[in-house]
């Protein structure tokens, strides 16, 4: 399969998802209505983007500039066209579309290049370093992490656009493994595999629009990741290109050989060389699944409950236990309003459920996946589990709200900023034993730190990925927008949330990765030592700093 993927993008640049699509807030009018009475004013759009406003700087590249690289790239290959700059310019972050939809001096690369094979990797990267030009690799341009801000004094910036390197080299189907090149989107793979009767199993919710390197390059994780584990777990040998050098590992199931170095490559956020192939486990397309969903009395016993499912060897592919928050959040994301029979059910179940101590409801929803369909023990086994920890089960289909909607709630984010609230996503990881302390470590820090939030600040929780020894945290965070304030107000909220993971024992990053968002507190766990020995390891590969300067280490 190979596909030039330049004139098939549909995303829209500057906010999230296929531009083919809208979304609008009035599609959800419960939504809408609790969001207005709390904040006590009418939700209009108001911030929107008109192309024709857009001002970015003017680059001093031209087209002569780039006649050295013409010995092995095509024309075609080059753009230093102003909507090919700002499209390959920014992620998908809060703060991305902040800084697009209210900064009039956009700062972007200077140019985009196209490899469309290994030599072409090797030889962009040799001329760049020749000529003092930063590479930032943009793969699927999904990240929320801000891994694309551009910082300090650089001559050029370039945007090494990797989405036409989209092949699948190799589908083993007797050891299950398959190889890839590294800038083809998640559909595009999984659909190669899925022809033959194979996945991947990776699902993050930007999957439509994220590629198996952008996945490798910050530590992924899908959806399903219960069943096939987080991306580091699924591969087993990548090929990488820094300025001078390749990597490239021989792969083997399991091995005794020492050290090994490809793994430094998966997290390295574009700093460590360009990741330009990748070989990954791969599974039999699985024959059945089956949902289960409950409901908690509380956000700490559901918590038990998953732990000690986990810990007795039962594990569901997807995996979301919402604290009562996000639970009520759930219930507002239908499209449509209950009414006649449908609000009478509801009522009676409010009521019914009230009566047996549930009056905030925490809610849990499983999905697991089989290779064989005789799965009825195994689901009944987890309900009876489920219900020693006081869990009251609701039908399966209760997920199917969720599951419909689940790569299209990202439109909602955007629509949302349009209208001036501030939305935002916080993840990290701890272990069992300081689950609940974080959790409640993180709402106060915001309850106490933060006036932007105090005033009007809603926060929803969910337990996502969960392990034998530990899970993920995953925090959904709103507020009303301050206008001509919105940076400062980001800042102030960003700043708390991370302090509060970071002081509370938690992972700065369980899947988003670090980019400049997280760069100051990924520092501040690394001791001397390790920096130093990063930073070796930094200047061996990529001695002249080239390659996305400034992320991930500290340039102090
Ligand atoms: C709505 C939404 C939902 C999301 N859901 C999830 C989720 O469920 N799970 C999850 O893990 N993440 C999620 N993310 C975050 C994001 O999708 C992931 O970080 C994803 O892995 C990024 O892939 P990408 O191809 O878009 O990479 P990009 O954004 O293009 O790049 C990310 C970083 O990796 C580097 N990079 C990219 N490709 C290469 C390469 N070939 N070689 C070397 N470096 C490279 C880039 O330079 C950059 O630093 C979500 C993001 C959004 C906006």
């Amino acid at each position: 399969m190979d596909n030039d993927n330049k004139e098939n993008f549909s995303q829209t640049w500057w906010k999230w998802g296929d531009s083919n699509k809208s979304f609008h807030l009035s599609d959800y009018p419960k939504l809408k209505r609790f969001l207005e009475n709390k904040w006590e004013k009418t939700l209009i759009e108001d911030l929107n983007l008109s192309e024709d406003d857009q001002l970015i700087e003017i680059s001093t590249f031209t087209l002569n500039d780039f006649q050295d690289y013409y010995q092995q790239l095509e024309k075609s290959q080059f753009s230093n066209e102003n909507i090919d700059r700002l499209k390959y310019g920014f992620g998908k972050g809060y703060q991305d579309a902040l800084n697009i939809l209210t900064n009039k001096n956009l700062i972007v690369p200077d140019f985009v290049l196209y490899p469309e094979s290994t030599e072409d990797v090797r030889h962009i990267l040799k001329k760049s370093e020749e000529h003092g030009v930063a590479i930032m690799t943009f793969s699927g341009g999904t990240n929320v992490t801000e891994c694309f801000s551009i910082e300090g004094n650089r001559k050029w910036v370039c945007a090494l656009n990797m989405q036409r390197m989209n092949k699948v080299l190799e589908i083993d189907d007797i050891s299950l493994t398959a190889t890839f090149e590294c800038g083809i989107y998640g559909p595009q793979l999984e659909e190669c595999l899925n022809d033959k009767g194979f996945t991947m199993g990776h699902f993050p919710q930007s999957f439509e629009f994220s590629t198996l390197g952008g996945w490798i390059a910050t530590r992924s994780a899908g959806q399903e990741s219960g069943k096939y584990g987080k991306i580091e777990d699924m591969i087993l040998g990548l090929k990488a290109v820094t300025p001078n050098k390749t990597i490239e590992n021989r792969d083997y199931p399991k091995h005794a050989m020492g050290i090994d170095v490809f793994p430094l490559f998966v997290g390295s956020e574009g700093t460590l060389g360009v990741i330009v192939q990748a070989k990954m486990r791969i599974h039999k397309l699985p024959q059945s699944h089956n949902w289960v969903v409950a409901l908690f009395k509380d956000f700490e016993s559901g918590s038990k409950a998953l732990r000690t499912m986990v810990q007795s060897g039962k594990h569901p592919a997807i995996c979301r236990l919402s604290d009562h928050s996000e639970t009520k959040m759930l219930s507002l994301l239908s499209n449509s309003e209950p009414n006649g029979l449908k609000k009478y059910f509801q009522n009676f179940m409010k009521s019914y459920l009230s009566k047996k101590g549930y009056d905030k409801p925490c809610m849990l929803m499983l999905k697991f996946i089989y290779n064989h369909t005789n799965y009825t023990t195994d689901i009944k086994q987890v309900k009876k589990l489920l219900k020693a920890n006081d869990a009251t089960i609701l039908p399966a289909y209760v997920s199917t709200n969720w599951e419909d909607k689940r790569f299209s709630l990202p439109y909602l984010r955007e629509t949302l900023i349009q209208h001036r609230i501030l939305i935002d996503m916080f993840e990290t990881s701890t272990y069992w034993k300081n689950l609940m302390p974080l959790y409640s470590n993180i709402k106060n820090a915001l309850d106490q730190k933060s006036d932007y939030f105090r005033n009007g600040g809603i926060i929803f929780c969910h337990i996502s990925h969960i392990y034998n020894t530990g899970a993920s945290l995953y925090f959904t965070l709103m507020t009303s927008q301050e206008k001509g304030n919105e940076l400062q107000q980001w800042n102030n909220i960003k700043e708390i949330v991370t302090s509060a993971i970071y002081d509370g024992g938690g992972a700065i990053s369980h899947h988003h990765g670090i980019g400049k968002a997280h760069r100051k507190w990924y520092n501040q766990q690394l001791n001397n030592d390790e920096r130093s020995l990063m930073q070796a390891i930094k200047s061996y590969l990529d001695p002249n700093d080239i390659l996305n300067p400034g992320k991930l280490f500290d340039e102090t």
